[in-house]
C-alpha cells in the first residue's frame, strides 16, 4: 500500500511530508510526492530532499493556477500508477476542494482537518479539528482507501534526509468544464502573515480589553514582526479571526513573545518550531516557563511598555 501526498508551498511540504512518514510507520508502504505547478522544479529538488521514495513532478504552464479540476486529474493519474490507497493533501481551502473531489472519484472516505492517528483494537483512528477547534473527533474510515487533508503545522517539518529520485511527467488535461483565469491570493490588509513574520508577538488572556492590544502591536511594530492572539481572545473575545494553536495556525518565527498567555499545549503545539520563545507572564508556575528559552516574571502592563521604550532607544 502507497501514499501519495501533494502539497502547495515549500513551507507545508515538510509538515505534509511529515504526518506522511508518520502515518507510513503505522500501515507501511512508500511515500510518494507529487509536485504540480509551472516552474517548480526547485520545490521538487527540496521535496525530494525530506525522506520520500520519489517525487513526480508535473510542471506545465496550464498548472501555473490552481484549477482543482486539473490538479485532481494529475493526482489521479499519478496515484493510479503508484498505486497508491491513501491521498494526501494540504488541509487549506484549495486542499479540501481537492479532497472532496479525489474522494468521489475514488468512491472512498475523505476526512479533513487532520491532525494526528494511531491504531486502536487494529483499526486506524484518525483525529481531526471540528466546531472551528472547540473540538477534536475521532473517527475511522471503511474501505481500503482513503483520503486524508492534513492540516499544515499539525506535523513537525520533516528533516532533510536522503535524495529521492524526480521523475517528470507530462499530463495531458484535455478538456475541462471549469476554466481558471486568474488566482488572487486574500490580501492581508497592511498586516504580515502570522506563519511567514520571523518575529510574533502573542497575547493572552493577560491582556485584559481590546484597546490594551495597542501595547502588543506596538512591540510587535518595533520589532519589525506580526502579532497574534490565543484562541479565547480570537475566538471567544472575537478580537480577530484568527489564533495560533493546534485548532488555529502554526508559526515558525525566529522570536516569539508570549505575552500573558497560560501556555496550554493546544497553544504551544502551535509555537513548537520557533527557534526563540520569549513568555511574560505574572504567575511563575505558568507552563509556559517551561517551554520557554527566556522567562520574564511580571505584569505585562508594566513590562511591555518598558520593553517597548528600551527599544526604541536602541533603535536611536
Ligand atoms: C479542542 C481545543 C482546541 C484548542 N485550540 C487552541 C488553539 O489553537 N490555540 C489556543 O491558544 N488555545 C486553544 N485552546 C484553548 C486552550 O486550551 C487554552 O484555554 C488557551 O490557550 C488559554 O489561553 P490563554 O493562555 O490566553 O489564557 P489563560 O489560560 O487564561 O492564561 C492567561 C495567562 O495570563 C497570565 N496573566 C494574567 N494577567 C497577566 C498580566 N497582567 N501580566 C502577565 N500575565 C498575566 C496568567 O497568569 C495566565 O497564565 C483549545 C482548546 C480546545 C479544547
Amino acid at each position: 500500500m502507497s501514499i501519495l501526498i501533494h502539497a502547495f508551498s515549500e513551507r507545508t511540504f515538510p509538515e505534509i511530508v511529515s504526518g506522511a512518514l508518520e502515518l507510513r510507520k503505522i500501515i507501511g508502504g512508500e511515500v510518494y510526492a507529487i509536485v504540480i505547478g509551472h516552474n517548480v522544479e526547485e520545490l521538487a529538488k527540496k521535496v525530494a530532499k525530506l525522506g520520500v521514495s520519489r517525487v513526480y513532478l508535473v510542471d506545465q504552464p496550464e498548472f501555473s493556477i490552481f484549477n482543482p479540476e486539473t490538479y485532481s486529474k494529475v493526482i489521479l493519474s499519478i496515484a493510479d500508477e503508484v498505486n497508491a490507497k491513501v491521498l494526501i493533501v494540504e488541509s487549506d481551502i484549495r486542499g479540501k476542494i481537492l479532497s472532496g473531489i479525489l474522494s468521489g472519484k475514488l468512491g472512498c472516505g475523505a476526512i479533513n482537518d487532520v491532525i494526528g492517528f494511531e491504531t486502536r483494537n487494529g483499526k486506524m483512528i484518525y483525529k481531526r479539528v471540528i466546531y472551528a477547534g472547540r473540538a477534536i473527533a475521532e473517527e475511522e474510515v471503511s474501505g481500503d482507501s482513503i483520503v486524508l487533508a492534513i492540516r499544515p503545522g499539525a506535523f513537525k517539518a520533516a528533516e532533510e534526509e536522503g535524495e529521492a529520485e524526480i521523475v517528470k511527467r507530462e499530463i495531458q488535461v484535455g478538456e475541462l468544464a471549469t476554466i481558471v483565469e486568474e488566482f488572487k491570493p486574500k490580501e492581508i490588509a497592511g498586516e504580515m502573515r502570522l506563519e511567514d513574520a520571523e518575529v510574533v508577538v502573542g497575547a493572552g488572556r493577560g491582556i485584559r480589553k481590546k484597546e490594551d492590544l495597542e501595547m502588543i502591536k506596538e512591540l510587535a511594530r518595533v520589532l519589525g514582526g506580526a502579532w497574534g492572539l490565543s484562541r479565547p481572545l480570537a475566538a471567544d473575545y472575537g478580537w480577530a479571526p484568527i489564533w495560533i494553536g493546534i485548532s488555529g495556525i502554526s508559526i515558525k518565527p525566529k522570536l516569539y513573545i508570549a505575552i500573558g498567555i497560560s501556555g496550554q499545549p493546544q497553544h504551544t503545539s502551535g509555537i513548537r518550531d520557533s527557534k526563540i520563545i520569549v513568555a511574560i507572564n505574572k504567575d511563575p508556575d505558568a507552563p509556559i516557563f517551561q517551554f520557554a528559552d527566556y522567562g520574564i516574571i511580571g505584569d505585562a502592563y508594566q513590562v511591555v511598555p518598558e520593553l517597548i521604550k528600551r527599544l526604541k532607544e536602541l533603535k536611536g
